[in-house]
């Protein structure tokens, strides 16, 4: 592992190892944004399992700090997703006499010091915590660890949950972590059916506290404070807010619903737009192993035109489900007593997408420069990029000109979320048609997107980007128009998200003529898309040269 997750194991260890810890008055739990469930998650079985022991209540922390959320790019939408899932989780916490207290600290610097004197002025014998594994987040835990100990006597225990299988537990012979995805899984998903391992296994969900923490002067106060309904800065407009609910709903029920659904009926094409995923479910197939949108997965997939994917992306993203639980339920919805990653089942290359979270959350714990704005393959770091201002704003509006890229575009700026065909259509089309720097598409989709998350969204960036692990080839460049007759083949989704094109039919819809596009008031290109592909192609080649 690299340094920063190493020294926080090794700090972790040494903490543990501290026997001074002396029986406190209740153990903490400390909820993170990508963690935002109570069943299946492991610091909070573990946090109550200790409390348990010591006959001591437990507390759960969650810690808003406006200045990472500015500092990570993180979208209104995600911070209102989070706020609404920090209601619930509050209200089902309260139902085990558990209190949920939602603090806003600033500046993010004093979050160690911060989260100490609480856990002093609450006399906490431990604090758990999940593992989040961007750079800043492992040094805070680093400060709060060694802050911990040298202070109080609080022992503190970061724990790995985020992943299905830890970074550094993924290893080539040699020892080091996979730089390449296809010998990543093959290691990756053995390991799964290890059971010695444990990695499928559902964490225990914590113990009720004794309702007498209700009448603690300190403690039964907590139960009185309230989760925001915004946080200056990332609040929602009353309409965006009402659309983006009925997007995604808010719990971890309405998570399992969403798994239930795509694990065991069938897609519907009426289900693109901005509307509730959970309204009018289609009854459960027969055998969902090969007719559920998850049976189906493996030929569907890149079809943009229906929901086809399991959409469950912003619940994963904030950890209100598991992928532990995903996978688990997929074994079962197919009958499998094994892990399958085969290419040639629906289930296999679901959990095959599952395997690319953990790929490319190790490579974020492993290798933290690309959490840094570096590309991974550093040779990379000088291609010359265009600037043009109007370019990047069209793009973001789904004003390009190119029916694919503006119907992918406005489904993210409408619904928060965008199918994964549409995303590597769209950081195509920036990179290597309008040759915009990564970087800035990678921003626009953080603040865009609920489901922002930095590995993965930093790993597709730098896939489309071919400056990443394993990327797509420079060489390699998707043809829009093409990619639209393959994923959209009727230009449904594109009549669904470019109302300018609501009316076109046949192939006009993928590439409209000029005299056509001018009368509907849609734009024209903004490049041609063959000249574009060669100033790319010559850009990369020619890295380093004047
Ligand atoms: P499904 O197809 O049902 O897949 C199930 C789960 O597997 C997803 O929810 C997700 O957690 C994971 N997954 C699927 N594909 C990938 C992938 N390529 N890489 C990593 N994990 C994957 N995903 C995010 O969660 N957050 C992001 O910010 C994000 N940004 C992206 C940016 C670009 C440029 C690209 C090309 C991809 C990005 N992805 C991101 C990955 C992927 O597009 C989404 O996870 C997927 O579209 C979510 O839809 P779903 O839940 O229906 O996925």
């Amino acid at each position: 592992a690299h340094p920063p997750l190493l020294q926080l194991l090794e700090a972790v260890r040494d903490n543990a190892m501290n026997k001074n810890v002396v029986k406190g008055d209740c153990v903490v739990y400390w909820m993170r944004m990508e963690d935002l469930r109570i069943r299946d998650n492991r610091a909070l079985a573990q946090a109550s399992a200790q409390a348990q022991l010591s006959g001591i209540p437990l507390v759960v922390l969650h810690v808003l700090s406006p200045q990472d959320f500015t500092a990570h790019d993180r979208s209104a939408r995600r911070i209102d997703f989070t706020l609404r899932n920090l209601q619930v989780i509050r209200s089902e916490l309260a139902k085990l006499d558990i209190p949920l207290n939602t603090v806003s600290h600033t500046p993010r610097t004093n979050i160690p010091a911060f989260v100490v004197e609480l856990l002093q002025k609450w006399n906490a014998s431990h604090l758990f915590a999940n593992i989040e594994y961007e750079v800043d987040e492992l040094r805070r835990d680093l400060a709060v660890c060694k802050l911990a100990n040298e202070r109080g006597k609080v022992a503190c225990a970061f724990v790995h949950d985020k992943c299905i299988v830890a970074p550094g537990d993924v290893r080539t012979k040699e020892g080091r972590g996979y730089t390449v995805y296809s010998p990543f899984l093959r290691t990756w998903a053995p390991l799964l059916d290890k059971t010695a391992s444990n990695h499928l296994q559902e964490a225990k969900s914590p113990t009720t506290n004794a309702s007498s923490i209700r009448s603690h002067p300190v403690f039964g106060a907590l139960f009185n404070v309230v989760v925001p309904d915004s946080v200056e800065g990332f609040s929602l407009e009353p309409e965006e807010r009402e659309r983006i609910t009925i997007c995604w709903h808010a719990g971890e029920d309405a998570a399992h619903e969403m798994l239930r659904q795509f694990l065991y009926t069938a897609s519907r094409s009426s289900h693109l737009g901005a509307m509730d995923p959970l309204e009018d479910a289609n009854e459960a197939v027969k055998d969902p192993g090969k007719h559920s949108r998850l049976g189906k997965y493996k030929d569907q997939r890149d079809r943009l035109d229906s929901d086809t994917t399991s959409r469950l992306s912003p619940y994963l993203a904030a950890g209100v489900i598991s992928a532990r639980a995903c996978v688990r339920e997929a074994l079962v919805a197919t009958g499998k007593k094994k892990v399958d990653t085969s290419r040639d089942t629906g289930v296999g290359r679901w959990i095959q997408e599952l395997a690319w979270r953990d790929f490319y959350t190790h490579i974020v714990a492993l290798f933290p420069r690309v959490s840094m704005g570096r590309p991974f393959q550093e040779k990379y770091a000088d291609v010359r990029w265009e600037t043009s201002e109007e370019h990047l704003q069209a793009w973001k509006d789904g004003r390009t000109g190119v029916p694919i890229v503006d119907a992918a575009m406005r489904q993210a700026n409408e619904m928060g979320w965008m199918h994964n065909r549409g995303r590597m259509i769209a950081a195509m089309y920036l990179v290597k048609d309008l040759m915009i720097d990564w970087r800035l598409g990678e921003k626009y989709f953080m603040e865009t997107l609920i489901d922002g998350d930095l590995a993965s969204n930093n790993g597709g960036w730098q896939w489309s980007a071919s400056t990443g692990v394993d990327p797509a080839p420079y060489f390699r460049i998707f043809n829009p128009y093409t990619q639209s007759q393959k994923g959209d083949p009727g230009g449904e989704y594109i009549r669904t998200f470019v109302p300018e094109l609501a009316k076109v039919r046949g192939p006009e819809v993928h590439n409209p003529p000029p005299a056509l596009a001018d009368k509907l008031g849609y734009p024209r290109p903004l490049v041609d898309h063959k000249e574009a592909r060669e100033r790319a192609i010559r850009r990369y080649k020619n890295i380093g040269s004047k």
